[in-house]
């Protein structure tokens, strides 16, 4: 017995969930099949340690989502459906070895302040690329939440402002070239290095000047924003739109093959035997890897399965969690006050920073001053843990390719663990041994094992430099969500325009689906 629905979806996360939600409210029949017992994939929250201690599997911050029309509109409605943004001051605090720190906060000149203890002509450099960037980031996200071949991309975009000359070798930088040509003093160099790499693109590669504007604009704009009760709210609510749509979701459901009929992907089976037939389309978020193995290497084609041969992974977190009795107090003005951050990090020194993809390349576990990212939610959000009680994470940059296999990582994850502890708490030494109730280790390996769209440890849907972005993405000649195999689209993180809690290859794939099938994205806002 087959089940036919008009969209099968293989895959809850965030991404494919957005997709399914917009065509839901368009009148169309979908079922999504998440292979997990939860959804969500990346924007997952679970009680890792202890019970009542709902930490962020992966994804804390939902930055780019915020000015997407996902959320600025409601085109979804998700506001309904109970999803609430928290919006933290300060927005991040960086100490560094030397006794000082820089602190970002929701107010864009007490930034500047705060750039201003070091170099007054670097809070200059601040003040002037955050207005720069203010000009021309609306029709960057314009670009980002069009499809390939729908509109304007983002090249385009830059290319016809008034300064674009200024902007397409801008573009072309690396976000090193940038920071070392806007600032002077070794603090503010290793702050900007620090936030241009929250999407883990080494920063000394060509083509990523923009994200030393990108990432800090969008935090000075909207904070290290994060959903009241978990990422997991954000799946939460956009299932919620699916299923009060008269959207089906099946957990547990890991699917393992598609059905081809008359050279059309006609549905999925599942690993448990299950058949489900679609009668207008089948989305998946399968990792593209796994992808082409579920197909005759006919129904691809030769450059397509060349394309998914040569994907990239990029750099790969590991990460710490714990249930804590308290947050991390960082001392500032000399020990005479503390401050307690939902974001925090080690940048080290921008030459520390610098050497990051060259350990990783080489495959090294560099545990020397390592550069940190420190989360801890429940500063700005208590609703995640108990009364008083802290959800705090680690995260590290680390490879998952170990000379030996990655299978190493399972012997050598706790020592690693250690050390980034042992860091934190040189800068936040109210960190003791009896305020940690619990620990959860995931390294690079874990996070695949938890969730298979991580292939070899992807955090954001895998490289994203000029061999995997734009038309590129995720293989040459298939960017615009459509895959060889007619009636099977593609989305998620390795699709444009790419990884973090965006939302857009989500949207963009509805949009191209509902092209495809005579509909349109105004039908799918207006049947709310
Ligand atoms: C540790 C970590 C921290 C991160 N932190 C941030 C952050 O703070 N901010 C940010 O913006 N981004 C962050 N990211 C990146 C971001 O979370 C991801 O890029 C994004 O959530 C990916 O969403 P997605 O919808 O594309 O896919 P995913 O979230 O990867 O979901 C894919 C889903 O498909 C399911 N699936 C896969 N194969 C099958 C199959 N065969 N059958 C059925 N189901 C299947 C998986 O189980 C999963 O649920 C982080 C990532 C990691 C790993």
């Amino acid at each position: 017995m087959s089940e036919t629905f008009d969209v099968v979806v293989a895959g809850a996360g965030h991404n494919s969930l957005v997709t399914a939600a917009y065509l839901a409210r368009a009148g169309l029949s979908c079922l999504v099949l998440e292979a997990r017992q939860e959804i969500g994939g990346d924007t997952s929250s679970e009680e890792l340690t202890l019970p009542g201690f709902l930490h962020d599997s992966c994804s804390t911050a939902h930055n780019l989502i915020q000015a997407s029309p996902i959320l600025r509109d409601d085109e979804l409605g998700l506001t309904e459906h109970g999803l609430e943004y928290l919006h933290p001051d300060p927005v991040v605090h960086l100490p560094f070895g030397d006794g000082s720190s820089l602190t970002m906060w929701r107010d864009e000149e007490r930034t500047c302040a705060e750039f201003a203890k070091f170099s007054v002509r670097d809070a200059e450099a601040y003040r002037r690329m955050m207005a720069d960037y203010r000009r021309i980031a609306p029709d960057l996200g314009r670009a980002r939440y069009t499809p390939l071949g729908f509109g304007e991309t983002s090249g385009a975009a830059l290319a016809r402002q008034p300064d674009g000359a200024r902007w397409r070798r801008r573009n072309a930088m690396s976000a090193w070239e940038v920071i070392a040509g806007e600032f002077t003093d070794p603090h503010t160099r290793a702050f900007m290095l620090w936030m241009s790499f929250m999407t883990m693109q080494p920063p000394e590669r060509p083509g990523t000047g923009l994200l030393a504007y990108s990432l800090t604009y969008g935090r000075q704009q909207h904070s290290w924003t994060l959903p009241r009760g978990g990422s997991a709210a954000l799946p939460r609510a956009l299932a919620s739109v699916i299923t009060s749509h008269g959207g089906v979701i099946v957990t547990g459901a890991r699917v393992s093959g598609l059905i081809l009929e008359g050279g059309r992907c006609a549905g999925v089976e599942t690993e448990s035997g299950e058949r489900y037939l679609a009668r207008e389309a089948v989305l998946s978020t399968i990792h593209v890897k796994h992808l082409v193995e579920m197909a005759p290497a006919e129904a691809w084609g030769e450059d397509f399965i060349d394309g998914v041969a040569t994907w990239q992974p990029g750099v790969s977190m590991f990460v710490s969690h714990y249930a804590t009795t308290a947050a991390p107090e960082f001392p500032v003005d000399g020990g005479v006050g503390v401050i307690r951050s939902v974001a925090s990090g080690t940048p080290q020194s921008a030459d520390r920073m610098l050497r990051l993809a060259t350990d990783f390349r080489a495959g090294r576990i560099a545990t020397d001053d390592p550069v940190l990212l420190v989360l801890c939610p429940t500063v700005a959000d208590p609703s995640r843990a108990p009364d008083g009680m802290h959800t705090l994470k680690v995260v590290g940059f680390q490879p998952y390719e170990l000379p030996g296999g990655p299978e190493r990582w399972d012997e050598e994850k706790a020592a690693v663990s250690a050390v980034n502890l042992a860091e934190l708490r040189k800068y936040a030494p109210n960190l003791t041994d009896d305020v940690i109730l619990a620990s959860e280790v995931k390294s690079p390996l874990d996070l695949e094992r938890m969730n298979e769209h991580n292939w070899h440890g992807s955090c954001h849907g895998g490289d994203a430099g000029p061999a995997q972005s734009g038309d590129l993405r995720p293989v040459p000649g298939w960017a615009s969500h459509r895959m060889p195999v007619p009636g099977l689209y593609q989305t998620g993180a390795t699709t444009h325009p790419g990884g973090s809690v965006s939302g857009a290859p989500g949207r963009n794939a509805a949009t191209v689906i509902l092209a495809d099938l005579g509909r349109s994205m105004a039908q799918s806002a207006t049947q709310g």
